[in-house]
C-alpha cells in the first residue's frame, strides 16, 4: 500500500492551493484527481460560461492572473489553462485518473481506496468541491413524463435542447445565465424566482467584486457573522461574465421577454403550482443591494475618496408587472424542459468516517473536520465569505495548511 503524510482529493484550486502551501512547508503529500486538472472546469459547466469573478480577482497563492484584459471575465479553457499552468510551477504531486471511492480511519490516519489501488496517509485534506451535484428539490419527482428534466451541469447550450419552451426554477448565477441565453436563442423563457441576491455589475465605475474586496466584505470571517449556517446557505450572486460587463437582473430579464414567475411550490397532475411571493422575494433583494450599496458610500466617504469615483446613485427597483401567475400547465406542450438551476451539494458518498449531518453536510470548523487529521476546503463561507471563490483557496489553504503542520509537529513531538 502506497503511503504519503497527507493526501488531498481533488485538483481543483482548493487541491491545488493546499499542494502550494504543503510544499512551502516541506510535507509530503500527493493530490489524488479522479480526471484532469480543473476537471470540474473541463466537464461540468455549460459550453458559454464564463466566470462571474474579473480577471485581477483569478489568483491563487504565488499565481495570479497577468495578461493585459484585469477586468475582462474568463471562459472555461482559460481557467483550465490557468490551473493547468498553477499546477505546473507550482510542482504539485498530482496523480491524475484516481478516483477516490473509499476513505476509512485506522490507527494512525486514514486507508483511502482509489481505483488505481489503496494509499495510507495520516492527513487526509477533502477538497473534492462543493458542486459536484445538483441539488434538486424533491417534487421534482412528479414532473410528468414528457417534460425533459435537466440540471445546469447536464445542459451545455440551447441547440441541444428539445424543441419547445424551457422552464428554469431558481434565479441565481445559473439560473439568470441560462435564462439569459436560452430566451436569446429565441425560445419561451419562465424563470421561477425565490430567494435571490440581486447585484449591478457595476456601481460608481468599478465592477461591484472590486468593491467588495475594497470594503472588505469578500474577507469576513465565519466566525463574525451572527448566523453562518445561514450565510453558508445563501444563494449565489445574480451576476454573468460578459465582455461587455453587463448587469444581467431580473428587470433586464423581463424586458429581453423572459417571464418572471414565483417559487415553484408544488407539482400535481402535471401542473405547477407557483407562489405568490415573487414581489416580496424582489423587493427584499432590492433592499439586501440597497444596504450594500449604501455600505460601498460609507466606505467611500469615510476613507475621504468621493472625488475618485463618479456620485452614488440607485438602481431601479425590480418590477415585476402586476399580472402574478399562480399556476402552469406542464402537459400542454408549451414548456417541453425544465432545468433545475436550484443549487448544487458536494458528493461525499465514498466517505466512509462518520463526519457528516443529518442532511449530508460535512461537520467542520473553519475547515478543521470534526475526525483527527481532517480538513476540508472550498466550502460556502468555509473560512471566509470568498472560500467558495478561486480567490478565496489561496487563503484559506494557507490557514489550514498552519493547522495541519502544527497537529503534525505535535504528533512528532
Ligand atoms: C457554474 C459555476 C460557476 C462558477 N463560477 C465561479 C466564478 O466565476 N468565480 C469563482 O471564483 N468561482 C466560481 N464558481 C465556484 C468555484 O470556484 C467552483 O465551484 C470551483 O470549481 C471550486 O473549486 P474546488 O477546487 O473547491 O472544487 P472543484 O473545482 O470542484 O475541484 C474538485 C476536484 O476534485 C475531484 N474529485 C471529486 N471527487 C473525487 C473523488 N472521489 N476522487 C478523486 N477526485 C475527485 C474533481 O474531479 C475535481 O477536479 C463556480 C461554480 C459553478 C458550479
Amino acid at each position: 500500500m502506497r503511503f504519503a503524510t497527507t493526501i488531498i482529493i481533488g485538483a481543483g484550486q482548493s487541491g491545488l492551493a493546499m499542494s502550494r502551501h504543503l510544499t512551502a512547508r516541506s510535507i509530503d503529500h500527493v493530490v489524488l484527481e479522479r480526471g484532469e486538472v480543473a476537471n470540474s472546469w473541463r466537464t461540468e459547466r455549460w459550453d458559454s460560461l464564463r466566470l462571474l469573478t474579473p480577471n485581477w480577482q483569478t489568483r491563487l497563492t504565488g499565481y495570479a492572473y497577468d495578461g493585459d484584459d484585469p477586468d475582462g471575465f474568463m471562459a472555461m479553457p482559460e481557467v483550465v489553462r490557468f490551473l493547468q499552468r498553477y499546477a505546473e510551477v507550482s510542482d504539485a504531486p498530482v496523480v491524475t485518473g484516481t478516483r477516490v471511492t473509499r476513505v476509512r480511519r485506522v490507527e494512525g490516519g486514514y486507508v483511502v481506496s482509489t481505483s488505481q489501488g489503496p494509499w495510507r496517509c495520516r492527513m487526509l485534506v477533502i477538497a473534492s468541491g462543493a458542486c459536484n451535484i445538483a441539488a434538486i428539490p424533491s417534487l421534482s419527482a412528479d414532473l410528468p413524463h414528457e417534460v425533459t428534466s435537466l440540471t445546469p451541469v447536464q445542459y451545455r447550450n440551447p441547440g441541444l435542447l428539445p424543441d419547445g419552451g424551457v422552464m428554469i426554477v431558481g434565479a441565481s448565477a445559473s439560473g439568470i445565465q441560462l435564462a439569459r441565453e436560452i430566451r436569446a436563442s429565441g425560445r419561451r423563457v419562465l424563470l421561477s424566482v425565490g430567494e435571490h441576491v440581486r447585484m449591478p455589475r457595476t456601481y460608481r465605475g468599478r465592477d461591484i467584486l472590486w468593491w467588495m474586496d475594497a470594503i472588505g466584505a469578500m474577507d469576513v470571517h465565519y466566525d463574525a457573522v451572527e448566523d453562518i449556517n445561514r450565510a453558508r446557505r445563501l444563494p449565489s450572486l445574480q451576476l454573468v461574465g460578459t465582455p461587455e460587463r453587463v448587469t444581467v437582473d431580473l428587470n433586464s430579464l423581463r424586458k429581453a421577454g423572459v417571464e418572471l414567475v414565483g417559487r415553484l411550490v408544488g407539482l400535481r397532475d402535471g401542473k405547477a403550482q407557483l407562489s405568490g411571493s415573487l414581489a416580496n422575494h424582489c423587493a427584499l433583494a432590492d433592499l439586501k443591494m440597497n444596504r450594500l450599496l449604501a455600505g460601498i458610500d460609507a466606505w467611500v466617504s469615510a476613507n475621504g475618496l468621493a472625488e475618485r469615483f463618479p456620485a452614488s446613485h440607485r438602481y431601479e427597483p425590480t418590477d415585476v408587472g402586476t399580472e402574478t401567475r399562480l399556476g402552469l400547465d406542464l402537459r400542454d406542450g408549451r414548456i417541453s424542459t425544465v432545468i433545475w438551476a436550484t443549487g448544487y451539494r458536494p458528493d461525499y458518498s465514498w466517505l466512509d468516517v462518520p463526519v457528516l449531518d443529518r442532511k449530508g453536510r460535512i461537520q467542520h470548523d473553519g475547515g478543521v473536520v470534526a475526525a483527527p487529521g481532517m480538513y476540508v476546503l472550498g466550502l460556502p463561507f468555509m473560512r471566509r465569505r470568498k472560500s467558495s471563490f478561486i480567490d478565496g483557496a489561496g487563503d484559506d489553504a494557507a490557514d489550514l495548511a498552519e493547522h495541519l503542520n502544527l497537529e503534525l509537529t505535535r504528533a512528532a513531538a
